[in-house]
């Protein structure tokens, strides 16, 4: 078995090289670790490929919440709705829909509400610090993100969730028609209000951004291994990479596996995770990349158009699905429909490029798991739902302390894995 040292007499093992991992390596090479990362798939291929690229921050509510009910007989019934199951797969998600149901009520709402609160009023400092350190901050642009009402009743009703927001330090702004028209002459005349959040950003690739944080862990001395990890295995003194070709010991490992945690968190703590793939689509209009100055969602329509080098992405949907089930394009070609209302002039045919499909690792209560084993050889950094972009940086920052056996700045309790035994 080959053992890793490092200068700082300590070697750490990042299974997984999603955004999580990509962010949770870099930041441990950076701090002098000696860090090998383990993913057949290279950097970014699976879920942090293809996402929005917003910064979220302003995204402090769990999913399930008391509102949803009401709404989802309607959402689930509707074909064309944003929210969908495949219904041959049922007795796959069947489970992980109850236990998210049940997440519903008011007390675990608010405990969600808080545990995401304090990740994400923290995570665009993160962002900073981490992309300052390698020079890398022009891959993101602080410029806000709108979020607009076509329906006067859903905004009046939204006012309860800015009031909540306001309490917990979320900053917004009102605009109102004649404000839209000027700012945002490309948008429908059926926009009633926007929202304004400030302090949100968008990085314009969010798999460039993979790629780059890639080179600056390999410029900084980081290894990589292009191996599916098996298992590992958590001795006295190490962990042990236990991958397709070979066996690795290292003093710590990291396991950042997005949606696909499930059979490695089996073997390595026999417990069954709730983690649900969460599907979501984007289909890419290649023109009109000057279209949107930042990220605009809707709230009636529930998807985001964000402006990217590419051109503006068009993403969203949810679709609860298992994990190996082909994707289902026609609800990456539900969002053209979907723009084509928000939008001034409808965007031609040709226009229209790459759909993608990825698989948002979701867990019932909205919550990632940031923890590690009693031992404190293995370490956890999955489940981050919809923000797993917004969230990686503090998520890296979080799983730097836990390695060096510093206290966090926050407590960690909620993000526990045990919470799921
Ligand atoms: C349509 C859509 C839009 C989104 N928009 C946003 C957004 O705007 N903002 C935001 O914050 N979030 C957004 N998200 C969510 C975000 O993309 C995810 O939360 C995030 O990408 C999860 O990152 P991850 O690193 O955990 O997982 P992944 O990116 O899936 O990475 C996991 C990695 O682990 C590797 N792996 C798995 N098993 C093994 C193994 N056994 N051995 C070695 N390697 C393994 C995989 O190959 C993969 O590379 C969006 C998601 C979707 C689908």
């Amino acid at each position: 078995m080959l053992i890793e040292k490092s200068s700082k007499g300590c070697s750490v093992a990042v299974v997984g090289a999603g955004i999580i991992g990509l962010c949770s390596a870099l930041k441990l090479q950076l701090e002098g670790y000696q860090v090998t990362v383990f993913d057949p798939s290279g950097a970014g291929s699976k879920c942090s490929r293809g996402n929005a690229g917003h910064f979220a921050t302003e995204q402090i509510f769990p999913l399930a919440n008391p509102g949803l009910i009401p709404q989802l007989p309607k959402m689930l019934l509707s074909p064309n709705s944003p929210v969908s199951i495949r219904f041959r797969d049922l007795h796959k998600t069947a489970n992980w829909m109850l236990r998210f149901l049940s997440k519903a009520r008011y007390k675990p709402t608010t405990h969600a509400t808080q545990a995401l609160t304090k990740l994400n009023s923290r995570a665009m400092g993160s962002w900073k610090k981490l992309l300052d350190d390698v020079e890398l901050s022009h891959l993101i642009s602080s410029t806000g993100s709108l979020l607009v009402f076509e329906n006067e009743q859903l905004f009046e009703r939204y006012q309860s969730t800015l009031n909540a927001m306001t309490n917990n330090g979320v900053s917004w702004e009102v605009w109102h028609k004649e404000q839209l028209k000027s700012r945002m002459p490309n948008l429908a005349n059926s926009v009633k209000f926007g929202v304004f959040f400030p302090d949100t950003s968008h990085t314009s690739d969010p798999y460039e951004m993979c790629l780059e944080l890639k080179s600056a862990f390999l410029s900084c001395g980081g290894k990589w291994r292009e191996e599916k990890v098996e298992n590992v295995q958590e001795k006295v003194s190490r962990s042990v990479v236990v991958t397709d070709k070979a066996e690795y010991g290292f003093d710590k490992a990291v396991l950042a596996t997005g949606a696909q945690s499930v059979p490695l968190i089996k073997r390595i703590m026999n417990i069954k995770v709730p983690l649900q793939a969460e599907r979501g689509y984007h289909l890419m209009v290649t023109k009109n990349r000057e279209f949107l100055p930042f990220p605009v969602s809707s709230a009636d329509r529930k998807f985001i158009m964000t402006p990217m080098k590419s051109g503006l992405r068009l993403a969203g949907t949810v679709e609860y699905a298992a994990i190996d089930s082909p994707p289902n394009m026609k609800r990456a070609s539900m969002l053209k429909e979907l723009a084509n209302g928000l939008l001034s002039e409808p965007i031609s045919d040709d226009d229209f490029g790459e759909k993608w499909m990825g698989n948002r690792p979701s867990l019932p209560d909205s919550l990632p798991v940031i923890d590690q084993t009693e031992k404190g050889r293995i370490l956890f950094a999955f489940g981050h739902q919809h923000l797993g972009l917004t969230q990686a940086a503090i998520t890296a920052e979080l799983i730097t302390k836990m390695v060096n056996g510093d206290e966090t700045q926050i407590d960690l309790s909620p993000y526990r894995l045990m919470r799921f035994s």
